[in-house]
């Protein structure tokens, strides 16, 4: 029988697994202590339960936490981690083993973690290496939080991007469950204002997400006309990004909670003055950012990113409507960890 993983699990669940293997009740908050805040990576470690105690929680459950199986290093800092995961692709495809990524970027007195959340995607985004792998599974929530417990840099990770591979809203469940674990008293006891969510525009969990979650979000936007967009992102068919964004206007952003938008530049398809009025135009009213983000370029895929000047212009634009905007910093391209470029390893079914 396959075993039951702890890792995700809240102090309610636990309660269950310690009466069922005959542990004492107070045993819950031990076993939570030791995973969420000293972070142990196997149940051996969990000293103050007595030997038998964990010998019976062994015979059911494990702890679930993966090592990682591969680390590229950038010369800015940058490490890109390689975690070999099982999905469930579905049930005539079955199980499969395959490989996610997640990037750790430094940047001052903060280590951000950039979260995979599926092994591949659905969304098949042109312009993006993982959309061009395929959907392989989605991510199980022990899955998710190994990434923050199994990195080198576990005990000084300041802030978290749902930014790996995958979509983010697609895997609703687990992600917030793993959101849960890390924003809870009894877990990693982050701030919300620690953690930012992108997605590029799931609309029916989107509103779940803006009901039930206090994190960030980042969208992702790329082209302010509907035809345009949907030429690279097929998505938009389904979910419009002009529904997106009525959706977030719903909602009040001018206090902890931010939003920000996204914006890949592709030479000569998004990055006109067209470009930027109708960008300004699709945000008026919203407290928000847009981000400018350098395109790297991939095979198959028509377009480069324009030149740093258009890329300038484009920002200015934007900045003089109202609508604040930067371009970000490329981190991790020498190791293929910079934005889209997010493959990992797809290896053989089982
Ligand atoms: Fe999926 Fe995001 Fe890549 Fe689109 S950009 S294919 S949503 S991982």
């Amino acid at each position: 029988m396959e075993k039951k993983k702890l890792l995700g699990m809240t102090p309610d669940e636990l309660k269950e697994v310690t009466l069922s293997c005959g542990l004492p009740k107070f045993a819950a908050k031990q076993i939570a202590d030791w995973m969420y805040v000293k972070r142990v990576r196997s149940i051996d470690e969990m000293t103050n339960i007595s030997k038998a105690g964990r010998e019976a929680l062994k015979e059911n459950y494990e702890l679930g936490v993966i090592a990682y199986a591969g680390l590229a290093e950038s010369s800015d800092g940058t490490k890109k981690y390689l975690f070999p995961v099982e999905t469930m692709v579905n049930a005539t495809l079955g199980v499969e083993n395959t490989a996610v990524e997640a990037v750790m970027i430094p940047d001052e007195d903060r280590a951000t973690l950039c979260v995979s959340s599926q092994s591949g995607c659905k969304m098949g985004c042109h312009f993006c290496m993982t959309g061009r792998q395929g959907f392989h599974g989605n991510l199980s929530v022990a899955d998710i939080l190994s990434q923050f417990i199994a990195v080198d840099e576990s005990a000084r990770l300041t802030n978290a991007v749902f930014m790996g591979m995958g979509e983010p809203l697609d895997n609703y469940p687990n992600v917030m469950r793993a959101i849960e674990v890390l924003t809870s008293d009894w877990g990693f006891g982050w701030s919300p204002k620690r953690i930012t969510l992108s997605t590029i525009g799931v609309l029916p969990n989107l509103r779940r997400y803006l009901d039930e979650c206090r994190c960030h979000l980042a969208v992702s936007l790329h082209n302010p006309f509907p035809e345009e967009r949907q030429s690279v992102m097929p998505v938009q068919k389904g979910w419009p990004i002009e529904q997106v964004i009525e959706m977030i206007k719903e909602y009040d952003f001018t206090g902890q909670r931010r939003v920000s938008f996204e914006y890949t530049m592709f030479a000569g398809f998004n990055d006109d003055k067209r470009h930027a009025d109708a960008l300004a135009r699709l945000l008026k009213g919203l407290e928000c950012r847009v981000n400018l983000i350098r395109f790297h370029k991939i095979p198959d895929f028509p377009y480069d990113c324009p030149p740093q000047a258009v890329m300038e212009a484009f920002r200015d634009r934007l900045n003089r409507q109202g609508v604040t905007t930067t371009i970000r910093a490329s981190r991790g391209e020498d190791i293929l960890a910079a934005c889209g470029m997010l493959a990992g390893q797809h290896n053989s079914k089982k």
